[in-house]
């Protein structure tokens, strides 16, 4: 399975000074070609409209401004020098623009530069004005980022322990003087390197060309382009000696050449260590979290909980979770079970999802947890008695500092544990116990039970209410029987990924079409179509500002009930009432805009 290319941006290839460089009058200082002008050596990584940084340089901004770089995911840090990190201060207008802290990851050290050189970002003191709003995450093996694995590579640069990195099919490679024998077997099978080659005589911490050139003989990429160049090269000039050398596949790199990297299909490839979703770190094996919580880590605030539907309930529970985690320094967790205890337990009386687990992790995410904990729910995790319960889990595996559940919480076996127990076991330990009473809203409590009845019986608009957002159908798009298409309005059909839909009948909806960050509004009837003599249950969607092919995927989010699905006499009847259901839809959105009555996301 092929998966969509990365795209690898040269931001700047210039040594720490840049080129020109202040004050000289060298024939590459004042070169007329536009491949003589270096910024300091930055790249970026994009994907699905999605971008990571590798280190903000003294020119980040001109570079942003140059790229139209608008949003980051995450930045990567290869080390602490000034030429790599003094533009970090130019990360507050995209941190302001995401609400959520900007992952930052890079080693020990080069967070103690930035920590100590941008004190005033780190300080929690109150400010006047902005400071970049950051979440140093220290790298202790390979990550996932815009759905591709990232593998650090260790780098010798003079005395200093630095990070290049490894995606896909290509590498980034920037400061350095020495590879160590076990980082080269990680760059085996490139298709492109981009690698330090500073100048022709040699220096203490970087690589001379010649030195460039020997590494790419024992590592073979299919192409290999230097980075962080001194005016001592000239672009054109030093090409064609590489050329003549035999090194036609070896290139200078300039500011703004971009280079497209083949990545393997994420979901099916090598597994990662730790997935990522967009900065929440996902553990789905105690392999996996066991080296993120473990001895000397920083401890874990959890909120427990199925979190089906990730209500307005389960949001108190997560961002008081996220606040405390804040103040202690610990990691904001999510835990949760998969499946869902019942359905282990009980299958015959589970009730039927509201959510998806991806949908789940999406939204921990958007609330700002930052570590999600999946524990895979057995026969025998539920033969563990609460006290077990909190001894293994809890403590020798999350290194818990304090718990948040919901009142009505049960945990071990027979559901023995109730919330007084856990505050027992807490004092015990020495872990806070946080039990949240039920949230109401809109007079209801509101809890995943009520929400599924409205569901079910169609009221999707007070369903919304509760969940703080619209109700959410996510899946394929599939072909549908084509009947009525034909006679009356194209419509895309969705095989929907949650187990719970709305009662039969008409509803105002937006759609997502995968690929397109805007919802469209539409229309969608769920039910058997009984015009047609349909049988099978169909979720179908009319978009009313859609024309062109969909794609393989989309989101449906229930607004409003129209009305029940009923007979008609024929086609005719039939387009006519559909008609008058897309100038209800148009009314409702422009009443909607109007006034926002309704203060759900969109
Ligand atoms: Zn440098
Ligand atoms: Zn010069
Ligand atoms: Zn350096």
């Amino acid at each position: 399975m092929s998966a969509t290319p990365l795209q690898l941006t040269i931001l700047g290839s210039g040594t720490s000074m840049g080129v020109p460089t202040i004050g000289c009058r060298c024939a590459v200082c004042t070169s007329p070609d536009p491949r003589d002008n270096r910024m300091r050596t930055s790249v970026l990584l994009s994907r699905n409209g999605q971008n990571v940084l590798i280190d903000t340089t003294p020119d980040f901004r001109s570079q942003a401004l140059r790229a139209g770089i608008e949003r980051l995911e995450a930045v990567l840090l290869t080390h602490g020098h000034a030429d790599h990190i003094m533009g970090f201060d130019d990360l507050r207008p995209l941190s302001i623009g995401q609400k959520r802290p900007m992952p930052v990851y890079g080693n020990a050290q080069t967070f103690d530069i930035v920590r100590r050189a941008f004190a005033y970002a780190f300080d929690g003191k109150p400010k006047v004005s902005s400071v970049p709003s950051v979440l140093l995450k220290e790298i202790n093996g390979p990550f996932e980022l815009l759905g591709v694995r990232i593998t650090p590579i260790p780098l010798e640069h003079g005395e200093m322990q630095v990070f290049g990195f490894r995606f896909g099919k290509a590498a980034y490679l920037t400061d350095f003087n020495a590879v160590p024998e076990s980082s080269l077997a990680m760059l085996e099978g490139l298709d492109d390197l981009v690698l330090d080659a500073l100048r022709d005589t040699p220096h203490p911490m970087h690589q001379t060309v010649e030195q460039a050139l020997a590494l790419v003989d024992k590592l073979k990429p299919k192409r290999a382009w230097f980075t962080h160049i001194a005016h001592d090269l000239g672009h054109a000039e030093t090409n064609q000696r590489l050329e003549r050398l035999g090194y036609g596949h070896v290139q200078l790199a300039y500011d703004g050449l971009q280079i497209e990297v083949a990545t393997e299909a994420s979901a099916h490839g090598a597994p990662s260590e730790v997935s990522e979703i967009a900065g929440l770190a996902v553990f789905d094996a105690a392999e996996k979290w066991r080296g993120f919580y473990g001895a000397g880590g920083r401890g874990s605030v959890l909120a427990i909980g199925n979190f089906d539907g990730i209500h307005l309930g389960h949001q108190a529970i997560l961002k008081r979770a996220v606040e405390l985690a804040a103040k202690t320094g610990a990691v904001a967790t999510a835990l949760t079970f998969e499946p869902s205890p019942l359905k282990v337990l009980r299958p015959e009386s589970a009730p039927k999802r509201i959510s998806t687990p991806e949908q789940r992790l999406e939204w921990f995410r958007a609330v700002d947890v930052e570590s999600a904990v999946v524990l895979p729910f057995t026969v025998e995790l539920s033969k563990l008695t609460p006290q077990q319960f909190v001894e293994n889990i809890l403590l020798r595996e999350l290194a818990v500092r304090a718990v948040l559940v919901g009142e009505n919480f049960r945990f071990g076996h027979k559901q023995a544990g109730d919330t007084n127990l856990l505050r027992e076991l807490g004092s015990m330990h020495g872990f806070e116990v946080i039990a949240l009473p039920p949230v109401s809203a809109h007079g209801e409590v509101v809890s995943s039970t009520v929400i599924r009845r409205e569901i079910a019986v169609g009221n999707v608009t007070q369903a919304g209410r509760l969940l703080g957002r619209p109700y959410v159908l996510t899946g394929e798009i599939v072909r549908g029987t084509g009947t009525g298409h034909k006679f009356t309005f194209p419509t895309l059909n969705l095989k929907p990924d949650q187990e719970l839909l709305p009662a039969a009948g008409v509803y105002i909806t937006r759609t997502v079409l995968d690929g397109e960050r805007k919802s469209r509004r539409s229309v969608t009837n769920i039910g058997v179509r009984p015009t047609f003599d349909g049988t099978a249950l169909t979720v179908e969607t009319h978009l009313l500002d859609f024309v062109g092919v969909a794609p393989a995927r989309m989101e449906l989010r229930f607004w409003k009930r129209l009305r029940s699905e009923k007979r008609f006499s024929g086609p005719e009847e039939l387009r006519a009432q559909i008609a008058r259901d897309i100038r209800s839809a148009n009314r409702f959105f422009t009443l909607l805009r109007k006034f926002r009555i309704l203060r759900l996301s969109d």
